[in-house]
């Protein structure tokens, strides 16, 4: 399979090239060529088959002709190994509960599928030590910092805006060590993430450091999301309820998953509409019913999935809109979700998440089902949590065992040469 930038500037990449670079010469991202479908064959007994058996099939399809089959099932194997539930909230309304992987989100499917993808492409190719730079506000560093942890030939730069996080958010990543750098920004996430691309385009850094990223602008971390969908197209038939007629909504921030989805729709998931829970903002204004007022917080900047969804749709935003669709939250309706969703289905969702079953509540139509993606476990937007039900919520024993330990940590203005020298002192030992 070739890869091309979704800026066009740059030539086609190799699958191994797509996933080391992470991001093309041209700061565009990478996609594939073609999208293969999977034979309609495949869904006659999908209901029979598991999460491993559907994801080795998608991942085969799109990743076959460069990954050797035996080698591509461990990858798989190794990679989703917990559970992957679709829980029925109702008669019509289904969560898929993304978060029982080992940092309790959604970002752990993409995230551990990445990492020995990795592995595989960098051993069979030069061998040289690579530097894995991310910003985050939490729930991707955790689940970069665990998926990474370890893996030789590789270091790991968590930059993160100082005072944003809790103590326990910090701590998941913060105290794991080994290959993993957490590294603490005086400034916002903005700062953060330009930091990080600044870096990751800069000629002089990246011939030193041989800088990537693990974030969904690598496409390596979307890919596998896809499977989740197929995954829940067979979990519905064996309910006995045609995927066709189901609407799938999901949280989103930069599209990995609204992303992932239509990828999954190209693919031949014969799934509903695709209904984004989104803020005010870029994605809003594009695929909601009207402008929807300015941005929370300071940033106005685009998801960085956005060129990828735009170009599944050929760049057509009035083709986008026949299938996707935004559903606005502010934070405060956010709020309202976590309440209407406890008191509408007994369900306990963290904001996000809650927001994204609301959008089905919202749009439910008679004849109609919906599955909302549960993005993260509760426990991890625990102080709003608290503050919006007024109760404790349970914590997960992998909690409990972050917390005890010590935060080892560096402090830097978000500039280059401050980053530079980090990077220089991880790359001398
Ligand atoms: C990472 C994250 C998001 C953003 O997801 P995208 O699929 O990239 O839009 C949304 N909600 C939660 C809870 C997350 O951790």
């Amino acid at each position: 399979m070739q890869y091309y930038s979704t800026s066009e500037k740059s030539p086609d990449a190799t699958l191994s090239q797509a996933i080391v670079h992470c991001v093309a010469p041209d700061g565009g991202l990478y996609m594939p060529r073609t999208w293969p479908v999977v034979p309609k064959a495949f869904f006659n007994n999908i209901d029979q088959l598991s999460l491993l058996d559907i994801a080795y099939v998608v991942a085969n399809q799109l990743l076959g002709d460069d990954v050797d089959g035996a080698v591509l099932k461990t990858i798989v194997a190794d990679s989703m190994n917990f559970r992957i539930p679709l829980v029925r909230l109702s008669d019509n309304i289904f969560a898929l509960e993304l978060f029982h992987g080992p940092t309790l989100s959604f970002k752990d499917v993409g995230t551990r599928f990445l990492a020995r993808l990795y592995r595989h492409l960098a051993s069979s190719s030069s061998g040289r030590h690579i530097n894995v730079l991310v910003a985050t506000t939490g729930n991707s560093g955790s689940a970069i910092a665990s998926a990474f942890k370890g893996l030789e030939g590789v270091d790991v730069f968590i930059l993160y805006p100082r005072g944003r996080l809790s103590r326990m958010q910090e701590a998941q990543f913060a105290t794991i060590g080994e290959n993993t750098h957490p590294i603490e920004v005086r400034g916002s996430i903005d700062d953060c993430n330009r930091l990080v691309d600044t870096a990751l385009l800069d000629s002089e850094l990246n011939a030193m450091f041989h800088l990537t990223s693990a974030n969904s602008l690598n496409l390596g971390r979307v890919l596998p999301q896809i499977v989740y969908f197929f995954e829940a197209c067979a979990r519905l038939k064996a309910a006995g309820i045609e995927p066709s007629e189901t609407d799938f909504a999901m949280p989103c921030g930069n599209l990995s998953n609204v992303t992932a989805a239509a990828m999954a729709r190209r693919m031949g998931a014969p799934i509903g509409s695709i209904i984004g829970a989104c803020t005010p903002g870029i994605f809003a204004d594009m695929a909601g019913d009207g402008v929807s007022g300015p941005p929370l917080g300071p940033t106005g900047s685009s998801p960085a999935n956005m060129p990828r969804l735009l170009a599944l749709y050929g760049g057509d935003a009035d083709a986008l809109r026949r299938e996707v669709h935004a559903e606005v939250f502010t934070t405060q309706a956010q709020e309202d979700a976590v309440r209407e969703v406890y008191s509408a289905l007994g369900y306990v969702a963290e904001p996000r998440s809650a927001s994204a079953v609301s959008a089905l509540l919202r749009r439910s139509r008679p004849g109609r089902h919906g599955v909302a993606l549960i993005n993260t476990h509760p426990a991890k937007a625990l102080d709003r949590m608290t503050a919006i039900t007024g109760r404790a919520i349970e914590l997960p024993l992998q909690f409990t065992r972050f917390m005890a330990r010590t935060v080892v940590k560096d402090k830097i203005d978000p500039t280059l040469p401050a980053l530079r020298k980090i990077l220089l002192r991880h790359n001398q030992q």
